[in-house]
């Protein structure tokens, strides 16, 4: 069936109630005109790894060709400091700990209890009844077994692996899975849809070509892309191609994470090359955003002057490089204070596509009348975090954060405003601001159920070893 075209939506919608009484209800709220909507989600990447946060080593014209055109929220956060639960949270505009997604699903594809829970409803769903064309490329990580593939949850096209995480490059030496769990998932045959295909190539490359693709296959209907690169996530693996680009880091491991961030720039340009070619710039909203802090203690990345990385409810695990670029519709080269949160961006595209929310609240909000500059208001009055079932937590409200390490210390209250690298610890001054917020996160904590599954990784020692292995040669 052919799908409806951007100009026959409007002529449908121009028919009204008599010609359409379902079509009509349906997009009742529909803006005149639906622009498209491309989330690209980085994984692993510093905060002060792209240009517009200052990084001097590695350049990214693309990605700051998006905040010179666009809107940079300074203040922009993920819901959680690991990639799954992230992605959770995105897809469903809610906080993951609502439904039990608050750690790692094992790769496990005969398991149909360890994904995103099936009661949950994915918001593209709800753009694909609004007649969006919905396609999502790359890293999944949202459950192995077929019921929770991409196609099953709402996307009417995927290309990509389902797992945490894939080669860059074949690995000659042991191109076949081992036993090892981890092992297998980072060399699953990659899918076009349902199907595996086999893939050649650099991955980078490979999910940017599969974006463009996309770009141009629905250039004539409003259409929403999930573009998420593996891209900086070990292992860290990158052709000579990029390498070559920087000479001046002396650092090997450093040299090669720039160039997988070379790589994924260079994509997200021809991405937007795309979008020039068929004039769709000023029709699209694109934003980009990475799924939580770099890994500090893992990869020489850089979230400076944040505290902390990947995997802590410091600054570094969960504020990450976020902007948002329409042309047309948000102010260029602006700069937005107020604290946003990737569970906003869904809502954002409901909001957009005129498509109707699911039954279940939503914790996130459209954003554009706030970056636009109309909504002078903060988008949130708070903002949560909460890992390990609660053995790590964080409550965000203005400009204090209060944030628990661990379970055995105290809650440390930090005034971001001022103290951005979380270096003065406030909670003995400021014991009615501590009181506040620990009852906001209480009355939120309530709300939460505890963890559905675990995270598979056997322990940080044994991790390092097996990343060691997948990265070699
Ligand atoms: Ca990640």
């Amino acid at each position: 069936m052919k799908r409806t075209s951007r100009r026959d939506f409007l002529k449908l919608a121009g028919l009204g109630a008599l010609a359409f009484p379902g079509l009509e209800s349906a997009f009742a709220k529909a803006p005149a005109h639906r622009p498209n909507i491309i989330v690209i989600l980085a994984d692993d990447l510093g905060y002060a790894d792209v240009g517009f946060n200052g990084c001097k080593d590695i350049a990214t014209p693309n990605i700051d060709s998006l905040a010179k055109n666009g809107v940079r929220c300074a203040n922009g956060y993920v819901s959680h400091p690991f990639c799954s639960p992230t992605r959770a949270g995105l897809m469903t505009g809610r906080y993951q700990q609502r439904f039990g997604h608050e750690n790692n699903p094992t790769w496990l594809p005969e398991d149909s209890k360890v994904g995103l829970p099936l009661t949950e409803t994915f918001l593209v769903k709800q753009l694909r009844a609004a007649g969006y064309a919905t396609g999502a490329v790359g890293k999944w990580h949202l459950g192995a077994a077929p019921c929770f593939h991409p196609n099953e949850r709402g996307f009417a096209e995927y290309f990509g692996f389902r797992g945490g995480g894939h080669l860059y490059l074949p690995d000659e030496k042991n191109p076949l899975p081992t036993a090892k769990t981890w092992q297998v998932e980072y060399r699953i045959p990659l899918n076009r849809n349902q199907e595996s295909v086999a893939h050649e190539g650099y991955m980078t490359e490979i999910l940017s070509r599969e974006a463009v693709a996309f770009v141009n296959r629905h250039k004539a209907e409003p259409f929403f892309l999930y573009l998420a690169y593996n891209a900086v996530h070990t292992p860290l693996q990158a052709p000579e191609k990029y390498l070559a680009r920087f000479p001046h880091i002396a650092d090997e491991k450093r040299r090669t994470y720039a160039a997988m961030n070379s790589a994924m720039d260079d994509g997200i340009g021809l991405v937007l090359a795309a979008l020039r070619e068929h004039k769709l710039e000023n029709d699209t909203l694109v934003v980009f955003l990475s799924d939580n802090g770099g890994p500090i203690t893992v990869v020489p990345c850089s979230n400076a002057p944040l505290r902390g990385g990947k995997g802590q409810v410091f600054e570094g695990g969960i504020h990450v490089p976020f902007v948002a670029c329409w042309p047309g519709k948000l102010p260029a080269g602006a700069v937005y204070n107020e604290p946003v949160i990737a569970l906003d961006l869904l809502p954002t595209a409901l909001a957009l596509a005129g498509a109707q929310p699911p039954e279940k609240p939503l914790d996130g909000v459209n954003l554009i009348p706030h970056l636009a500059g109309e909504n002078k208001a903060a988008p949130h009055e708070r903002l949560f975090w909460r890992t390990g079932g609660g053995a790590t937590w964080a409550v965000r409200e203005g400009r204090y954060k209060l944030a628990s390490i661990a379970k055995a210390e105290k809650a440390q209250l930090f005034d971001l405003e001022a103290d951005i690298g979380e270096t003065r610890d406030l909670a003995a001054e400021k014991p009615e601001v501590v009181k506040r917020l620990t009852a906001a996160f209480e009355a939120w904590n309530a709300q939460l159920v505890a963890p559905l599954f675990e995270s598979p990784r056997p322990g940080p020692k044994k991790q390092q070893q097996q990343r060691k292995k997948a990265a070699a040669p």
